[in-house]
């Protein structure tokens, strides 16, 4: 397909010099064009979809490649130089494609492993009055507010647990447990 977009460019050759690869991470966009090391990302989905799809995706973003080979870093990402290409190659200049009418099917981003939070939890448990928080990451400005307000530094020592629905439950009852305790003084 590449060999066949660099004929009607005039750039015999131009297939030997792309590396093409597939890639489970992009779950977002569909493709992606790296000019300086020649490299063109495409979703896993790409290879499934119908031939006409495939020869568009790969066709737009070779054009990046090949504009950029023409002129370099001043032509913008879908300017009218990429443009000029995709219709020198039979193709309509489009910027995006429906994943949906296009036979495209493009994983959930929201399961997908590329985007799933990190499966830690990291709770800041006040070593004084054992009030915890928890989070994805660590966060070391937080402090027990309940300490600090005593005159205390309400320094919260840090732990690291794996991430679950079962934790994070435990998590909550324990929290509203203890301003329910709280509350009553
Ligand atoms: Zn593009
Ligand atoms: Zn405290």
């Amino acid at each position: 397909m590449v060999a066949s977009f660099a004929v009607s460019w005039s750039r015999p050759g131009l297939e030997e010099t792309i590396s093409i690869e597939l890639s489970p991470r992009l779950v977002r966009a569909i493709g992606r064009a790296m000019p300086r090391s020649r490299r063109i990302r495409l979703a896993t989905a790409v290879a499934e979809a119908p031939e006409a799809t495939i020869a568009e995706v790969l066709c737009h973003e070779v054009a990046h490649i090949v504009a950029w080979d023409l002129f370099g870093p001043s032509a913008r990402p879908h300017g009218r130089e990429w443009a000029a290409l995709m219709r020198a190659a039979g193709f309509e200049p489009r910027i995006r494609l429906d994943p949906a009418t296009r036979g495209l099917r493009m994983p959930d981003p929201r399961t997908s492993a590329a985007t799933r939070p990190r499966p830690w939890l990291y709770e800041h448990r006040c070593p004084v009055c054992q009030a915890s928080r928890t989070s994805g990451r660590v966060v070391r400005r937080w402090r027990c507010a309940r300490c600090v307000r005593a005159g205390l530094d309400g320094e919260l020592v840090v732990s690291r647990r794996p991430k679950g629905v079962a934790a994070s439950l435990r998590d909550r009852a324990r929290t509203a447990l203890r301003d329910a305790l709280s509350s009553r003084g």
